[in-house]
């Protein structure tokens, strides 16, 4: 029988390898939703090709011309719109499997409500997991839903479990496991100067060496905060302490992460760069299906390289590490302030390495509280983003 499928941030970059993996498939998913924030065209472009059911417009109210300029493209889709239409398309009896590829803590909302409706989640949004770990796994475990990471380390570590292990909707049985190695690119600045990191422009910053994605999680990449996060998402993914998640910068981005087992054996899993793979795991799971990626040709690549991250070049990594360790509210805390010093640096209005000091001012400025429900989590995210733009407009006006 074929599957419904709702696509959350379907005209980004995790959107786009989805679709494209769909599309090898026909006849194994039905689309039954696809949505964007604000990009009309680009989603009116998907429902010509893709014909859900339903359109999501999550950052929009209410619009009569777009709905018009929809119906006489010839799109036969339901528009929807503003934020409460995510939950609602996620957690519809007739969505089977959920993309969470909504970018940023506005993606939590509408994959918990996935959760709590008992969902196949494939989960893209590791923003989640940072901000809501505990109660989501929760949500996940007692509605009966599934999750399947789709950030490719996580895949990766997913696929190197033992299958009892990753049969049990992320409640690994992880008794055999010493540690989990996540591993880093380093970003485009691995081997910069450091004295240069002061200057770097945000092109520079979003030109990853291995992979094509968003911008905001380009200069997570550069920054390692990316890493720091995906720590976060593995000790509530996998249930393992933080002490036993370590960081591995790979430069060739080959090996997506590795497991290490009490025995001293060690699995890993290679592919090329490429976010379909990880994805079509996660949409064929238990079955393997073709992703149209290249295959892997090692003898091409010859060298295969391994570093220990440099805490002075990745302060953003202790941070994370730090906000886990410190809990409750703290990892939302973090990941708020990191989506304001982002977004403030990509804006041009901050330094690349003024990132990490907004951070820390919002840790200090927004003590960590319990996070024991979706409205302490969003508080915390909100009192979060306050401190982060007192942060940034202190700093903007330092360097005036
Ligand atoms: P993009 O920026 O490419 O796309 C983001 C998507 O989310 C777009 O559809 C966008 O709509 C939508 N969106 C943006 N803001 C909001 C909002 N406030 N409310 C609802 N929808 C919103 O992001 P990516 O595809 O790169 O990343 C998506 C998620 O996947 C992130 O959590 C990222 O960390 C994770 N991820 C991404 C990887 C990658 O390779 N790209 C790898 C591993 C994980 P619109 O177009 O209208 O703005």
């Amino acid at each position: 029988m074929t599957q419904g499928l709702t696509v959350l941030g379907a005209t980004g970059s995790i959107g786009a390898s989805t679709l494209d993996v769909l599309a090898r498939h026909p006849g194994r998913f039905r689309v039954f939703a696809l949505t964007a924030h604000r990009s009309a065209d680009a989603l009116l472009a998907l429902c010509l090709r893709h014909a859900p059911r339903y359109a999501v417009l999550s950052g929009l109210q209410e619009d009569a011309g777009l709905r018009r300029r929809f119906a006489e493209s010839g799109c036969r889709s339901e528009l929807l719109f503003g934020a409460q239409a995510l939950e609602r398309v996620a957690s519809d009896a007739d969505c089977d499997v959920l993309m969470a590829a909504i970018v940023g803590a506005a993606g939590l909302a509408p994959a918990l409500a996935g959760a709590c409706a008992g969902k196949r989640i494939l989960l893209a949004n590791k923003e989640a997991l940072v901000m809501a770990g505990p109660f989501f796994m929760r949500a996940v475990r007692e509605c009966g839903a599934r999750l399947l990471p789709v950030d490719s380390e996580h895949n990766a570590v997913f696929q190197c479990l033992p299958q009892e292990a990753a049969q049990s909707s992320g409640r690994a049985s992880m008794k055999a496991v010493r540690r989990i190695l996540l591993t880093a690119s380093g970003g485009p600045f691995r081997a910069a100067p450091l004295e240069r990191l002061g200057s770097v422009t945000p092109d520079e910053a979003c030109a990853h060496p291995n992979w094509a994605m968003g911008r905001k999680i380009s200069v997570d990449s550069a920054t390692m905060m990316n890493k720091g996060l995906e720590v976060i998402e593995a000790r509530w993914l996998f249930d393992v302490a933080p002490e036993r998640i370590e960081v591995l910068i790979h430069a060739q981005s080959i090996i997506h992460s590795l497991v290490e087992f009490i025995d001293g054996s060690v699995i890993a899993q290679l592919s090329n760069p490429d976010m379909r793979v990880p994805i079509a795991h996660a949409l064929g799971f238990p079955e393997r299906i073709e992703s149209g990626a290249v295959p892997l040709d090692l003898a091409a690549i010859g060298t295969l390289t391994f570093e220990r991250p440099d805490p002075q070049r990745f302060p953003c990594l202790g941070l994370a590490y730090a906000a886990l360790r410190e809990g409750g509210t703290a990892p939302a805390v973090l990941n708020a302030a990191n989506e304001v010093a982002v977004a403030a640096f990509l804006d041009g209005k901050l330094r690349y390495t003024a990132i990490p000091q907004v951070i820390e001012h919002a840790l200090r400025s927004a003590p960590a509280t319990a996070a024991d429900c979706l409205e302490t989590v969003l508080e915390a995210d909100r009192r979060a983003r306050v401190a982060a733009s007192n942060g940034v407009a202190a700093l903007m006006g330092r360097a005036a």
